[in-house]
């Protein structure tokens, strides 16, 4: 933990009582995250106080994490760890730019081991070994994806705070080790949420729908880009009620749940990508992000 504070010392060590540091009392260049105890598979807000910069950039374990200007003049970003990132010291890149030049205020993050389950199911047999046509289809969806994840909207597009996408209790599956019908072995990227067949399924926040189609593993899927490399992933629904190119507000319904694509049953499967990292969704749902734009 200590490593993280070096280049701060006392400005940041007074700001670690509250959640939400006053920076306006700062008059130096700081730096919080929160959470400050990180995990592998943890959504991170960043936020930068730096008086008359004119950007600042950011990169995070070779991933871009963009800041844009938050209400209150500092500088903010929704960032994470994938949960297959390594544990142990990282450096979270942080170079401020203003007319003097340049000022580097990377801090050492220490990433921290999660403790996920491991899990075992059955699906049916052409998800485990799908034939030769199923293999067109599945690379051609890769494909597909790559494109849609490539294109994120240039500023931030959510507001305040993520909801939850249906009102059930999410699962602790996210992060589990599993082996289906005791062959493939993966890892759980989402969150599962108890959804009986027909439950509507609400985004989570404000965005732009960048795909609304059926896919092979996920069944029907509905993505929506949040912007600056975030999004949020919505599977197996039984009707989608959105098109792609579609912009929608937190709570709008997305479509009803159910059981398609790879499923032992109906539910919710639900995901948060940033900048190709896998975060815990139910980690997203409990950060404080009012009144940040
Ligand atoms: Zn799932």
């Amino acid at each position: 933990m200590r490593r993280m504070f070096l280049p701060l010392t006392a400005v940041f060590l007074s700001l670690l009582a509250v959640s939400r540091p006053a920076f306006a009392q700062v008059r130096q260049d700081a730096f919080h995250i929160s959470p400050v105890y990180v995990v592998a598979g943890a959504p991170e807000l960043v936020r930068v106080y730096a008086p008359g910069a004119t950007s600042v950039d950011g990169e995070w374990l070779g991933r871009k994490v963009e800041f844009f200007r938050g209400a209150r003049g500092e500088w903010i970003a929704l960032a994470g760890v994938d949960v297959e990132a390594p544990v142990g010291p990282s450096m979270l890149h942080i170079v401020v730019n203003d007319a003097a030049g340049t000022r580097d205020l990377s801090p050492s993050i220490e990433i921290h081991p999660a403790h996920y389950r491991t899990g075992a199911l059955s699906v049916a047999p052409k998800f485990v070994e799908p034939g030769a046509e199923a293999m067109q289809e599945i690379t051609a969806e890769v494909k597909l994806k790559q494109e849609v994840f490539a294109r994120s909207a240039s500023k931030p597009l959510w507001h305040g705070d993520f909801h939850a996408p249906v009102q059930a209790l999410p699962t602790d599956s996210f992060g589990t080790r599993r082996m289906f019908n005791g062959k493939l072995a993966s890892i759980h990227k989402g969150a599962d949420f108890h959804a009986s067949m027909g439950t509507p399924v609400r985004a989570s926040n404000s965005g732009i729908v960048v795909l609304a189609r059926p896919l092979y593993y996920e069944g029907n899927c509905v993505v929506i880009d949040h912007g600056l490399g975030l999004y949020t992933l919505s599977m197996h629904f039984s009707r989608i009620d959105v098109h792609e190119g579609q912009r929608v507000n937190a709570g709008q319904v997305l479509g009803l749940s159910g059981a398609t694509g790879r499923v032992t049953g109906p539910h919710l499967h639900w995901a948060v990508r940033w900048q190709g990292a896998y975060l815990d969704p139910v980690k997203l749902l409990r950060l404080n992000l009012a009144d940040l734009r």
